[in-house]
């Protein structure tokens, strides 16, 4: 079948026809049949150069083989114990070593699972009751963050959601980011604050970075106010090289969430942080939180295979910085007047004049244009996510061919 008939299929038995919402393109989303290295292919018989990746965890691309080893090696002992396994302790050590600020850590299935579970013990562990958290940040669908959230919330023009109890999310507040005296402002404004849960660098309304000082200035206030600092390093965590965001910047949180990458491409969360904190969660401590996938030998196995050869590999993020530079210079030398931003394998052309600071700044981008770009780049077969305000990925197998051929299509692309 072909992707147009599938979607009219799907349309009739899921919302939208999709299993989320950003994945619902006008007028249908092309199918995928397929994905190896740096390309994806589709049922009606197209290969594409993705720079979607999954929306980040795969930064090793398709179908690698040292993680699909791992999985297939797994498979064959089967993929749910429903009791510990010695699998957990191996990503657990590399998740802990990689991160200082770390010393315990707890496996989910997913990355909203992870912030949902760190807001729980942030207001446990202080017995306050609000949160902050960034304008357009985006840590999940879940009630207590999806208020002016990023990502789909943001391509979708509902920022917020229906069903969300109003006494509930009046406990998050919002600032924007990058900044400071607004976060002063706010943590100067009440005693009832638990956390503030911030993306380091914005990856969902397209990657917006921290001015110089922002992060060490959030750590400083946090820290005076004594206020927990979560890290939401779904997206930046083994993106922006091993250690995160936290070792890219320098900056030390109480919390972290982690997702994406860490689970090598199958489905995973983590939380982690002080040890005085994360002993706080059940069993050993009153903060509740369980789940029937949670730690998987699949998913563990398949996590470290990947982050093993990342350790493996320390150069790789290196010549991803590379790669998206050479896409930058291509944009540039196409003087279409937006603005190109990018950080390690991170990056996005913003239809704006200069690169935005926040969440404000990047929603007065021209949509319109960006929509007409990304059909034009799935013509020429490069597949970006389908939104102005998803962040763009390259992979390990992004070749040097690979990114040539990306740059000349971002060229052609924005020139016409
Ligand atoms: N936090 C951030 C920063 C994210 O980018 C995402 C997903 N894009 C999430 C949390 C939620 O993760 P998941 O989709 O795995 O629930």
């Amino acid at each position: 079948m072909k992707s147009s008939e599938l979607f009219e299929e799907a349309k009739t038995m899921m919302p939208g026809g999709v299993s989320s919402p950003v994945r619902a393109i006008r007028p249908y989303p092309f199918y995928t049949a397929g994905g190896r290295g740096p390309f994806i292919k589709t049922v009606d018989g197209r290969e594409l150069i993705d720079c979607c990746l999954g929306y980040g965890p795969l930064i090793l691309g398709h179908a690698h083989e040292t993680v699909r080893r791992a999985i297939e090696e797994q498979v064959t002992e089967g993929w749910l114990y429903g009791t510990p396994c010695p699998q957990e302790l191996g990503l657990a050590r590399r998740v802990i070593d990689d991160h200082p600020s770390i010393d315990m850590v707890r496996f989910v299935s997913s990355g909203s699972e992870a912030t949902m579970a760190a807001i729980r013990l942030a207001r446990a562990a202080t017995g306050r009751q609000d949160i902050i958290k960034i304008e357009g940040g985006f840590h999940g669908a879940h009630d207590a963050v999806l208020v002016k959230a990023g990502s789909g919330a943001t391509t979708m023009g509902v920022p917020d959601s229906a069903g969300i109890v109003p006494d509930l999310v009046k406990h998050t507040r919002q600032v924007a980011y990058n900044d400071p005296e607004a976060l002063e402002a706010v943590l100067s404004s009440s005693d009832d604050i638990a956390a503030l849960i911030i993306e380091p660098v914005m990856g969902n309304v397209g990657p917006v970075f921290p001015e110089k000082g922002y992060l060490q200035e959030v750590r400083r206030l946090t820290e005076e106010h004594d206020v927990l600092l979560i890290f939401d390093e779904v997206i930046t965590g083994y993106r922006l090289g091993i250690g995160g965001a936290q070792k890219y910047f320098g900056v030390t949180p109480d919390l972290t969430t982690l997702g994406k990458i860490i689970g090598g491409g199958l489905p995973v969360g983590a939380f982690g942080g002080r040890r005085d904190l994360m002993e706080q969660v059940a069993p050993q401590g009153p903060v509740y939180q369980a789940g029937t996938f949670s730690g998987n030998p699949l998913t563990m196995a398949a996590g470290t295979a990947a982050l093993g050869w990342l350790h493996d590999h320390p150069t790789v993020y290196q010549s991803l910085d590379e790669g998206t530079r050479a896409i930058g210079e291509a944009c540039e030398d196409a003087h279409a007047g937006g603005s190109f931003v990018r950080i390690g394998s991170m990056f996005k052309y913003f239809f704006r004049p200069d690169a935005p600071r926040n969440y404000a700044e990047a929603k007065e981008s021209d949509t319109g244009r960006f929509q007409t770009f990304w059909e034009k780049m799935l013509a020429h077969g490069v597949f970006l996510p389908p939104s102005q305000f998803e962040t763009e990925f390259i992979s390990a197998v992004h070749t040097d061919e690979i990114i040539e051929h990306i740059a000349d299509r971002y060229s052609t692309c924005l020139s016409e």
